[in-house]
């Protein structure tokens, strides 16, 4: 049985931790699209950051990810349970890199 979106929503909002707003579109082909925003950088600067790439994959792990490079590199501080796969992040990350290299 498929999860539905707002249980999705629940389980995303506890990996990506306090700072993270995440919010689920469904596609036209009926894809879940993950947006994770960033509370912190929203109040700081007009341009808010995002995990959501337009064109991208937007899946639950591409989605975060990103947002778990983030959370890294700009709140170095922050707890959340998503950064316990940072390791795993950076090995797929490295991978699509590689992935992108033969294309
Ligand atoms: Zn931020």
């Amino acid at each position: 049985m498929v999860a539905s979106r707002s249980a999705r929503e629940r389980k995303a909002r506890a990996e990506a931790g306090p700072l993270a707003s995440v919010k689920i579109d469904v596609d036209g082909s009926q894809q879940f699209i993950y947006k994770i925003g960033c509370t912190e950088c929203v109040a700081k600067a007009p341009a808010k950051w995002s995990a959501y790439r337009a064109g991208e994959d937007n899946g639950y792990m591409a989605a975060m990810d990103r947002w778990t490079f983030h959370l890294t590199q700009k709140h170095p501080g922050a707890e959340a349970p998503c950064l316990a796969y940072l390791d795993a992040a950076q090995q797929r990350l490295h991978e699509r890199r590689e992935g992108s290299l033969d294309s």
